[in-house]
């Protein structure tokens, strides 16, 4: 199978602003229909033509003559955990299954945790995405309607304030899916999100990096996660390909679109890690971007297999205040969503027990 999806040209969660003109234009409809269209889709979440009440009645015939519908992801299973954050199983045109988080931030407001691929080809050893392999990437559709689909499932009072690409899949590994994604959720006539509330989170694809940040003014997290190539190499088989120092030299070229800083994410496996020495080598490391970036500990969230530990709150407050000696911001990824296999690294459908 390959892991580029069939966009069928029929589907108007695909279409861009362009293919909207190019649509209306086709039909022989004046041009401001194409903005109609594009707001019912983006805009209100429509999830049929038929609905489109201020379309005139020859056009919604003509667009479902020709084959047209508001191809959609649909809600598969539901799950709410205990603190508040609710995991949506998303199932896909081919039956294909992907999940997608939503976390409380407090004042009804909530992050969503997208996915961007089926599974994931980069092999990380403590991800349970990561044993999945990789079936194909999300369309650009696919990416944005996780978000169409939350919206609609949360009251009214709630808002989905921030986006980030830290659900199934390496972002940067789908890259023209995710820009276009991106572009889409940032279109002021649409879901209108600032690029400022969304970020991109990627293991480090390193050429792939600095593309993003010419394409699309979002902030970025990198999956740093050791702090010598040793450990990297054997946890994050990418490291092979790009090891920390060239990771460094492209966050340090990283234009930091906002007043926040970058977000260096650190899983910390008990006794592979998480040391004080690992710390102090980590503060080296990031010695030239200190100014520029955030260490965000990560205490390993717990799956069968690979063997892992969850460090001890102890250990997570020490490897902490040793960076914060050094003068770098730190914050501890609350865990969220453990008991429904919603937190970070939890994500993909498990075989049936
Ligand atoms: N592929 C991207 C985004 C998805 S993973 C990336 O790797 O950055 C999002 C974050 O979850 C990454 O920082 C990753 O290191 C972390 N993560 C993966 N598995 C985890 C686990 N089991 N426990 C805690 N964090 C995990
Ligand atoms: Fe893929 Fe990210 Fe998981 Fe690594 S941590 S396997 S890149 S989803």
């Amino acid at each position: 199978m390959s892991i580029r999806p069939v966009i069928p040209r029929t589907n108007l969660t695909e279409l861009n602003r362009q293919g909207f003109a190019a649509l209306v234009a086709e039909l022989g409809e004046p041009a401001y229909r194409a903005d109609q269209l594009h707001g019912w889709v983006f805009k209100r979440g429509a999830r049929s033509i038929d609905e489109m009440s201020n379309l005139p009645k020859r056009m919604r015939a003509a667009l479902t003559e020709r084959g047209y519908s508001v191809g959609r992801v649909e809600l598969g299973q539901l799950r709410e955990s205990i603190d508040g954050t609710r995991k949506l199983a998303v199932r896909l045109d081919d039956g294909a299954v992907v999940e997608t988080v939503l976390i409380p931030m407090g004042q009804g407001r909530f992050s969503q945790c997208v996915s961007s691929q089926v599974g994931c080809a980069l092999d990380c050893k403590f991800c349970y995405t990561g044993t999945l392999g990789l079936s194909r990437h999300l369309t650009p559709g696919e990416i944005v309607d996780q978000v169409l689909l939350a919206r609609q499932l949360v009251p009214d009072d709630v808002r989905i304030s921030h986006i980030v690409y830290m659900g199934m899949g390496e972002p940067l590994h789908n890259f023209d899916g995710v820009v276009e994604s991106i572009r889409m959720l940032t279109d002021p006539e649409g879901l209108g999100f600032s690029p400022r509330k969304i970020t991109v989170s990627t293991s480090g694809l390193v050429p792939k990096i600095a593309a993003l940040g010419e394409a699309v003014p979002v902030n970025l997290a990198i999956s740093l996660n050791a702090s010598s190539d040793a450990v990297r190499d054997r946890i994050m088989p990418i490291n092979k390909r790009y090891p920390i120092e060239t990771l460094v030299e492209a966050i340090d070229a990283y234009p930091i679109h906002s007043r926040g800083k970058m977000t260096m994410e650190y899983v910390l496996l008990g006794g592979v890690n998480d040391s004080d020495d690992d710390a102090h080598r980590l503060a080296r490391v990031l010695a030239r971007v200190r100014h520029k970036v955030r260490v965000n500990l990560i205490p390993w969230n717990p799956f069968q297999g690979p063997g892992y530990d969850r460090p001890a709150d102890g250990r997570v407050r020490a490897f902490q205040s040793i960076l914060e000696r050094r003068r770098f911001t730190v914050t501890v990824r609350t865990t969220k969503g453990l008991d429904i296999d919603a937190a970070c690294g939890q994500l993909g459908e498990r075989p049936a027990s």
